[in-house]
C-alpha cells in the first residue's frame, strides 16, 4: 500500500485503528460494471451491495478508504436529520420523501446489522442516542420531534428532566429526544472493516488515486485519474463534503451546493471508573440542541470523544483544550481538570436548509452530497439505495429524493464566512425560544 502517500489526520480514530487492506493505485485503463468515486461509507456501502448482487464494482479513492468524513468523525449512529423531521421532508419531496423518512427512521438498526453481518469490528455499541435540550422553552423541539418520528414508527421516547439528568449525570439540560436504536462506533474501524467485506467479496478498490473528472464518452462514464482511467456502465459519486478538496474539477456544481464547515473533534485520556460510572453512566451518544453543538460519547477505552467549534482556528488545539475542558467540568463538575490527547478536525457539508442534495447526473449516473453532520447510519444506508439505482431499480421504489445539483449562490464569500456563523449560533443559544 501507498500508505506514506497518505497523511491521516491525528486523530484517536487513527490512532487505535488496525491498518486497513493493502491497495493498489489505479495506473492505465480499466473496466467495471460499475465506478464509484469516494471509498467513505457511501461509496463502500454502494460497493458492498452490489458485490452482493453479484455486480462487477471497482472504486478509485483520494487517499484510502476512511480518509474523508467517515474515518474522523464522532461515530455517532443517529436516524434523524440534524433538524429537518418527517414531515419538512414529505413537505419537500412528496412520496420520495416518505420512502427517505422511512430510510431514515431505519438507518442506525441498519449500520449495526452490517457490521454484525460482515463480523465488522468497530467498537459498536447500540446503546441508543439522546438530544438533551438546553433550555426549558426547547422541550417544545423533543415533543415536537416524538410526535413526528412515534408516527412513523420509530422507537423514540420524550425524556423528562429527571429521566436525562438519570441517564447523563447531569442537571445541564431540562428533557429531550430518545431514540433507542441509535449508539456510535469507531468509525474508520467501520470502514476499513467494510473496505475489507468489499474486497473480500471480490470488489476492487484503487487508493491514492484521485479522480480528476469523469465524461461520457460511447455510452459509458469514463473516469480520470491522475494515472489512468477507468470506464463503467454506470457511475456513483460518493464524495460529499470532500468533494473538490482533491481536484477543483471532478464535480463543481456539487461542491458548491454545501458550506464546509471545520468541525473540530477531541478525545479526553482514558477516564477513571470514578467518572465514567457517573457521566453518561449507560454510554449512549449525546448530542444536544445548541447550534454549537455540544456532544459526547465514550469510545471503547473510556476516552471521551467530544468536540467544538472555532470561529479563528489559530492555535486551536490550546484554544479548544481550555474551553471544551471549561464545558465539562460545567457540565459534569464530577469530571475534575480533564487531559485531552487527541485534537483533529473534519469538513462538514452543511446545506442552507439542512436537507441532503441526491441527484441523478445522467444515465446511470448518481451523487449525493449535505450530509450536515448527520450522516453516519444515513450514508450506510444511502449508498444501499444508489446500488439499487445503479441496478435499475424504479425510481417510484427508491428511497432518494432526486434534485438538480443548485449551487449556493456567491459560495466563495460564504466558505470564507462559514464560521462566522457561529456567531450568530451562539446568540440564538443563549436565547431562550418562543
Ligand atoms: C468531524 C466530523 C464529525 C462528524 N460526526 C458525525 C456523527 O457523530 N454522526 C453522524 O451521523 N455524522 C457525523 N458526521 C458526518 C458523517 O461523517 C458523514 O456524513 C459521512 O461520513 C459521509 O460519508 P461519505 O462516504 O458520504 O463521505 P466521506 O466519508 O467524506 O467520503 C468521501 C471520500 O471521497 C474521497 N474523495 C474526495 N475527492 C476525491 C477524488 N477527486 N477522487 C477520489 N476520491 C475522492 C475522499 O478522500 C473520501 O474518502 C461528521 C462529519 C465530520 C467531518
Amino acid at each position: 500500500m501507498n500508505s506514506k502517500a497518505v497523511r491521516w489526520p491525528e486523530s484517536l480514530w487513527a490512532a487505535v485503528t488496525p491498518a486497513g487492506p493493502e491497495l493498489p493505485r489505479l495506473a492505465g485503463t480499466a473496466e467495471a460494471d460499475v465506478v464509484i468515486i469516494g471509498a467513505g461509507f457511501t461509496g463502500l456501502s454502494a460497493a458492498l451491495h452490489l458485490r452482493e448482487a453479484n455486480v462487477d464494482v471497482a472504486v478509485v479513492e483520494a487517499a484510502e478508504p476512511g480518509w474523508g468524513a467517515s474515518g474522523r468523525n464522532n461515530g455517532q449512529v443517529i436516524p434523524t436529520l440534524s433538524r429537518p423531521d418527517p414531515e419538512d421532508i414529505v413537505a419537500k419531496h412528496g412520496a420520495a420523501g416518505e420512502r427517505f423518512v422511512a430510510l431514515l427512521r431505519d438507518s442506525a438498526s441498519v449500520l449495526f446489522d452490517v457490521a454484525r453481518r460482515y463480523q465488522i469490528q468497530a467498537e459498536q455499541e447500540q446503546a441508543g442516542w439522546v438530544q438533551p435540550v438546553h433550555s426549558p422553552g426547547r422541550i417544545k423541539i423533543a415533543e415536537r420531534r416524538v410526535r413526528q418520528w412515534s408516527k412513523v414508527g420509530a422507537a423514540v421516547e420524550l425524556l423528562s428532566r429527571e429521566q436525562v439528568s438519570q441517564m447523563l449525570g447531569s442537571d445541564a439540560w431540562y428533557g429531550g429526544f430518545w431514540n433507542r436504536t441509535g449508539g456510535h462506533i469507531n468509525p474508520l474501524a467501520l470502514s476499513r472493516g467494510l473496505a475489507k467485506a468489499v474486497l473480500d467479496r471480490g470488489g476492487r478498490i484503487f487508493a491514492n488515486s484521485p479522480a480528476t473528472g469523469f465524461a461520457r464518452q460511447g455510452g459509458r462514464w469514463v473516469v480520470q485519474t491522475a494515472d489512468g482511467q477507468i470506464s463503467g456502465r454506470a457511475l456513483i459519486v460518493a464524495t460529499n463534503a470532500y468533494t473538490g478538496e482533491f481536484s477543483k474539477s471532478l464535480a463543481p456544481d456539487i461542491a458548491r451546493e454545501v458550506m464546509p464547515v471545520l468541525s473540530w473533534q477531541m478525545a479526553t485520556e482514558p477516564l477513571p471508573e470514578s467518572v465514567w460510572k457517573t457521566v453518561i453512566p449507560g454510554r449512549q451518544a449525546m448530542s444536544d440542541t445548541h447550534g454549537e453543538l455540544y456532544f459526547a460519547r465514550y469510545d471503547a477505552r473510556n476516552r471521551l470523544v467530544t468536540g467544538g467549534a472555532l470561529i479563528n482556528p489559530n492555535n486551536a488545539a490550546a484554544k479548544l483544550k481550555a474551553m471544551v475542558g471549561q464545558r465539562l467540568q460545567r457540565l459534569w463538575p464530577q469530571i475534575g481538570a480533564v487531559k485531552f490527547d487527541y485534537v483533529w478536525n473534519g469538513y462538514v457539508g452543511m446545506t442552507t436548509d439542512f436537507l441532503p442534495r441526491i441527484h441523478r447526473l445522467g444515465p446511470d449516473a448518481y451523487a449525493w452530497t449535505g450530509c450536515n453532520g448527520r450522516a453516519v447510519a444515513l450514508s450506510i444506508s444511502i449508498g444501499h439505495e444508489l446500488s439499487k439505482a445503479v441496478r435499475g431499480h424504479a425510481e417510484s421504489e427508491l428511497a432518494l429524493p432526486f434534485t438538480k445539483p443548485a449551487p449556493i449562490f456567491a459560495h466563495g464569500l460564504l466558505r470564507r464566512r462559514a464560521m462566522l456563523m457561529l456567531m450568530v449560533y451562539r446568540r440564538r443559544d443563549a436565547r431562550e425560544i418562543a
